[in-house]
């Protein structure tokens, strides 16, 4: 079925505007004020929908979750008393062969029907990678990838302390071999982070893949694994294949040694995917006043770093909020790194859009004839609502076809 949207409202135009979708693309987008020559768009069957100046944008793209942990705490099972991230990694290590293959895609269903009924049309997720039997858990997860292949982009980053032992070097080859797309790690919580640094761009090498990397994860100003990252990814050619998560010790450290790292961080092009909700719930502590523990976004914009936000952990031992919902991570953005001006708004928009499918490497991304057809309809006029105050989602169209529609009906007494 191929569609024409009617008076549809951009975020970087002013006229309302009406897109066709033909053959699971974006056929074209004209202003609904030009002349109309001809059919709006051929083919047999077209479905309209006049939007009547309703906000669109092209699909949200959540750059980073942990889809095998996910829900694990929803009912309260699982809580971590102290909230820091250790504790959550000894309540996660105690329970995890507790959950069986069924118990995690059914996590994974829920958890990708909700992003897609909020207007995620690309999610990239980490998965353990540590022992044989989370190579199970990652199959598990494959299986539902291909099931929601018709729906979502998911792409995979095999997470393991890569260099630590032989017996999580092999898993992390076998995850790749598996089905798993990039190399992932966290080498800023591993005794010799050098180390564990050498040994993930060894396997990217060996297997092609990108990397992407839990870095300094830490209140600790010295630690200075992103740095590290930086040179490393300039020295093997690796510019643009790069991201880096958290980058909290960055926000820790004094503005000469921030401002030196992020000089190398714009150098190395680095993707850089701040993750307000999760560093908002562990670091900080016991620390008064209580650092936000959100890396320097503000820094990093302004050196021309791709900036991206996504989710983290949603409802497990490691964070008990979130929702997939990447508007409400470009509201957290927004909050925690003071963008409150007209274009800081934007770019905390494009954090979940244009910049994040950059990160991801989607290449037929964005509101445009001839990309894909990946695209969601807000119940809203003012486009910048999408970050001040989240709306409603009203559909979710993934490659033209309409995926989920969502009617909102209030009655006033
Ligand atoms: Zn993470």
């Amino acid at each position: 079925m191929d569609w024409l949207l009617t008076n549809a409202r951009l975020v970087d135009r002013t006229e309302l505007v009406d897109i066709a979708i033909a053959d699971g693309r974006i056929a074209r987008i004209r202003s609904t004020s030009s002349v109309q020559v001809g059919p709006a768009i051929p083919g047999p069957a077209i479905q309209r929908w006049e939007l009547g100046g309703r906000v669109v944008l092209p699909g949200l793209v959540e750059p980073h979750v942990h889809l095998d942990k996910t829900y694990l705490n929803s009912s309260g099972s699982f809580p971590n008393h102290s909230g820091t991230l250790l504790e959550a990694i000894d309540v996660w290590l105690a329970v995890k062969q507790q959950r069986s293959a069924a118990d995690v895609q059914n996590a994974v269903r829920r958890a990708l029907r909700a992003a897609i009924a909020n207007g995620v049309t690309a999610v990239r997720s980490h998965v353990d990678t540590e022992e044989p039997s989370d190579l199970q858990t990652l199959a598990a997860i494959l299986e539902v990838r291909e099931e929601f292949r018709h729906a979502i982009d998911l792409q995979i980053v095999a997470l393991g302390f890569a260099g630590t032992s032989p017996v999580i070097d092999r898993a992390m080859a076998d995850a790749l071999a598996l089905g798993a797309d990039l190399v992932g790690g966290a080498p800023a919580l591993t005794p010799d982070p050098a180390t564990s640094l050498d040994a993930i761009f060894a396997l990217a090498e060996r297997t092609g893949k990108p990397i992407d990397l839990h870095s300094d994860e830490t209140e600790d100003p010295a630690s200075r694994t992103l740095l590290a990252l930086a040179e490393m990814t300039i020295a093997a050619g690796m510019q643009g294949l790069v991201t880096a998560g958290h980058c909290c010790s960055l926000a820790f450290m004094d503005d000469a040694s921030a401002g030196r790292v992020i000089e190398r961080v714009a150098a190395a092009r680095l993707h850089i995917v701040t993750l307000p909700s999760c560093n908002l719930v562990l670091m900080g502590r016991g620390r008064q006043p209580a650092p936000r523990g959100v890396t320097r976004v503000k820094e990093l914009l302004a050196a021309g770093v791709n900036v991206c936000a996504g989710s983290d952990n949603v409802q497990d031992p490691f964070n008990p909020f979130g929702s997939y919902d990447p508007l409400q991570t470009a509201n957290f953005t927004a909050h925690t790194a003071h963008l409150t001006g007209t274009d800081e708004l934007r770019a905390c928009l494009e954090m979940v859009t244009t910049r994040a499918a950059r990160a991801l490497g989607l290449d037929s991304y964005g509101l445009r004839a001839g990309a894909a057809a990946d695209l969601l309809v807000l119940d809203a006029f003012d486009p910048q609502e999408a970050v001040t105050a989240p709306p409603p989602r009203l559909a979710t169209f993934k490659n033209g076809r309409l995926i989920v529609r969502t009617q909102t009906e209030r009655e006033w007494i």
